[in-house]
């Protein structure tokens, strides 16, 4: 396949999956991805609850994996019930996070000005931070699309973010979960868009480094494709990171 300019990354979102019943499964999936004679040629990351950082942060010990989290609070410590600060995720041994994931954007009415506080939490913690940005299907039918990324962008992404603190991952919310995928002229317009709207908030030098995920059902036989796009330097998964044979699958892209 095409090699981009950036190195990249792929990495797998757990989402809310992990339970105690599929415990042997997804240790068995961190031994799996973990084991030392695993050295792809992207990075690899993968996402779990909070509550399963550490064992994955033990699964993955000796291999090239890195653990992420899902989100963080802001603050880094405090009467917030329920949330975990990026602090604490750093702690578990997470050196990334998601923000800004369509989900918490739509389960919590996220807003663009709480995932750039989150972003800033992420750095200060020092954790990367992975920022999700997406259209809606309404807004794409509506022909949107490029202004709302744009907006997402303008709101989301912190000042100081850099290429080395932060990954852009798109997500059409049309496309996560569904099967359903954009052309890949389109998500060549849109990955093109996000390096062109990252050069004029930040700078032509971060834009040419920062890396861009392409998300939505992406899987092993979608992977070649959506990864020799110009300008997709990996992948954010959800689905299919919790299979070792589908996650390997999208990895073997860049083997
Ligand atoms: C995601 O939720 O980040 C995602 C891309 O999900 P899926 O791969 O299942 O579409």
């Amino acid at each position: 396949m095409k090699r981009q300019a950036r190195r990249a990354l792929v990495a797998g979102n757990w989402k809310m999956n992990g339970l105690k019943g599929s415990r042997r499964e997804v240790s068995a999936l961190a031994r799996r991805l973990g084991a030392a004679a695993f050295n792809p040629k992207c990075d690899v990351m993968v996402c779990p609850p909070a509550t399963l950082v550490t064992l994955l942060r033990e699964s993955a010990k000796g291999s090239r994996v890195k653990i992420g989290a899902q989100d963080c609070h802001w603050n880094p410590t405090g009467a917030h019930t329920g949330d975990v600060s990026a602090e604490m995720l750093k702690d578990a041994g997470a050196v990334s996070v998601i923000v800004g994931h369509s989900e918490r954007r739509s389960d919590h009415g996220e807003t663009d000005g709480m995932v750039n506080a989150k972003a800033q939490a992420a750095y200060r913690a020092g954790l990367g931070a992975i920022i999700c940005v997406g259209e809606t299907e309404a807004e794409r039918k509506a022909g949107r699309t490029l202004r709302v990324i744009g907006g997402q962008l303008k709101g989301s992404l912190p000042e100081n973010a850099d290429a080395r603190n932060t990954v852009i991952a798109y997500e059409p919310v049309w496309a996560i979960g569904t099967g359903l995928t954009p052309t890949t002229d389109d998500v060549a317009e849109v990955h093109k868009y996000i390096r062109k709207r990252v050069a004029a908030l930040l700078s032509d030098e971060t834009a040419s480094k920062m890396r861009i995920l392409y998300g939505g059902s992406v899987k092993p036989a979608n992977a070649d494709e959506l990864m020799a796009i110009d300008n997709v330097d990996g992948a954010l998964v959800g689905g299919a990171s919790l299979k070792a044979a589908d996650f390997l699958g999208i990895i073997a892209a860049y083997l």
